[in-house]
């Protein structure tokens, strides 16, 4: 059996082989901790975060409790008034040489820890409480910098956003007066963020750009601890739902001594990667924090006032934070299948929903009348599905090719459709093979796939 590196490595170069993911600019070299998506890579992205949208946005569980809830999108700027992540505490945080508390998830002056009460235990100073976990001391920023306008001085200083979350609180406000929306309410949005990693590595799993999808969802103190529960389930189940075997997932709720400083409670989705259970997903209970911080670093008014209650609070904040990429690389770990008596002895065992091409389209040999009869059949299924013509190399070839880019259908063209009308359909994942009228193609497809 192949060692877990070695999958690893192998899952890498079918990638690469088949398109789904390279190294930036790979002909200079490349660049650490940043990726490139093939065209298969791209489709299969592009699936995975219309599932989240379609599934949280547009059409999102039904609430707890019978409970009512809204969901709506947001597309902010990558660059943001540098002041946002002062209020942030980025920029503070990520400035100096800093240490970070593995135990606390604070991050601290390495110069400052004598001045430095530790958040968990305020009697003690930063690094002196028994539970401390500090790190090396590091010396860089993990924000990435760059300049708004022509003059390269610190007063033009912006930053590329570390995470999507900020755009989304800074635009609270907005978004509760343009529309009609209520709480509890959930701000949902996908995008690139950057962070300078120290260390990138296993592969797209830690990168320096990457993307995110994340909501926030704002709701009554007293109703936090359930909204909380709720979105912690729907994420984990989410991930099952797509294809990843719950025994590989493992939903780990963080302990008192973890939680970060202003986070009532938090958890992490788990994928047992070839490189060892690591986390998809944050969902955080992070209270008041982040709102009252914009406040008083905006002077701006960020209360909610609740007709039925009669009060006006400071929202909680329920946060599903997940890692785009993370997901991807988890989806591709979990459907690389391999199977040395297949044709393709590595293949891609795709969730419906997620697979790039859903299914292709083959005359058995390019003659005969063969592609006449194909052609139309893969128009007519292009026009609903993304699918494929292929009329090159052999069946076996095809089929493998189709196989190792997770395609679930094949659909063959051969000289028994000229006489009867029927056309061979290969499943992916047993390689059985039927007949159906050339006629049903679509009405199949539709049936198998439930998409
Ligand atoms: P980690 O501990 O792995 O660095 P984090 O706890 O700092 O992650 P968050 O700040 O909570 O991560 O970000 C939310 C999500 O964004 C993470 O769950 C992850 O999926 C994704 N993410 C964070 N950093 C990266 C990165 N460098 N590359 C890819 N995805 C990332």
């Amino acid at each position: 059996m192949a060692s877990k590196a070695d999958v690893m490595d192998r899952i890498v170069a079918l990638c690469k082989r088949r398109g789904f993911i390279f190294q930036s600019s790979e002909i200079y070299g490349g660049i650490g901790g940043f990726w490139d998506y093939g065209p298969l890579g791209t489709e299969l992205k592009r699936n995975v975060k219309d599932a989240w949208w379609n599934d949280m946005v547009r059409n999102p569980p039904a609430g707890p409790e019978g409970r009512e809830f809204q969901m709506v999108g947001i597309d902010c700027a990558i660059i943001m008034n540098p002041k946002v992540w002062v209020a942030s505490g980025h920029v503070g945080g990520f400035n100096d040489p800093m240490v970070d508390c593995k135990c606390c998830k604070g991050r601290f002056r390495a110069d400052q820890l004598n001045e430095t009460p530790c958040p968990k235990k305020p009697s003690k100073m930063a690094g002196q409480h028994s539970e401390c976990q500090l790190t090396e001391p590091r010396a860089f920023n993990l924000m990435f910098e760059s300049h708004a306008g022509a003059v390269r001085d610190d007063a033009a200083k912006v930053y590329l956003r570390p995470e999507t979350a900020q755009g989304i609180f800074v635009n609270f406000r907005n978004v509760t007066d343009s529309t009609r929306v209520k709480l509890p309410l959930g701000i949902c949005q996908q995008g690139k963020s950057f962070r300078n990693e120290i260390n990138p590595r296993n592969y797209t799993f830690r990168s320096r750009e990457f993307e995110q999808y994340e909501i926030e969802f704002f709701c009554h103190p007293s109703e936090a601890p359930m909204w909380y529960e709720f979105w912690r389930d729907v994420r984990h189940r989410w991930y099952v739902g797509l294809g990843l075997r719950s025994e590989k997932l493992r939903l780990r709720e963080h302990d008192k001594e973890e939680l970060a400083h202003y986070a009532a409670s938090c958890a992490d989705v788990e994928y047992d990667f070839p490189f060892g259970l690591s986390e998809l997903e944050g969902i955080a209970n992070r209270t008041d924090f982040d709102l009252k911080a914009h406040m008083e670093h905006s002077g701006k008014d960020l209360t909610w006032f609740d007709d039925q209650r009669k009060e006006r609070f400071v929202p909680y904040v329920i946060e599903p934070s997940g890692g785009i990429d993370r997901s991807v690389l988890a989806f591709i770990t979990e459907a690389y299948t391999v199977d040395e008596n297949r044709a393709s002895p590595e293949y891609m065992k795709f969730h419906p929903r997620l697979a790039p091409i859903k299914a292709a389209v083959f005359p058995l040999v390019a003659k005969d009348g063969l592609p006449e009869i194909a052609e139309p059949i893969v128009q007519a299924l292009q026009k609903h599905y993304p699918c494929q013509y292929d009329a090159k190399q052999s069946i076996g070839k095809r089929y493998a090719r189709m196989d190792e880019a997770g395609t679930p259908f094949c659909f063959t063209i051969d000289g028994q459709t000229k006489e009867d009308g029927t056309v061979t359909v290969r499943n992916r994942d047993d390689a059985s093979q039927i007949r159906i009228d050339r006629s049903r193609c679509l009405e199949y497809l539709r049936d198998q796939l439930h998409i």
